[in-house]
């Protein structure tokens, strides 16, 4: 999990991101030909871009990796 901070203004809650999203889900259609999305699994996401939402600077923000409880794969 990644959060961002602005280093030119402080801010550390609202952003701009802009991410391609790879997932596996399980789509259980109906006969009615409703579709429920069940068991999604994020496989990949790339965040193209971040800018911050307070001052606009998209060079001031830094990304901080939050330690998960779960075992990254790096
Ligand atoms: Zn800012």
């Amino acid at each position: 999990m990644t959060t961002y901070r602005c280093s030119s203004c402080g801010n550390r809650t609202r952003f701009d991101v802009e991410s391609t999203t790879r997932s596996k889900a399980f789509h259980h259609y109906s006969l009615g030909g409703e579709v429920r999305v069940e068991d999604e699994t994020v496989l990949e996401r790339r965040v193209a871009s971040v800018t911050c939402r307070w001052c606009g600077s998209g060079a001031s923000v830094e990304a901080i990796e939050q330690v998960a409880d779960e075992t990254s794969p790096r």
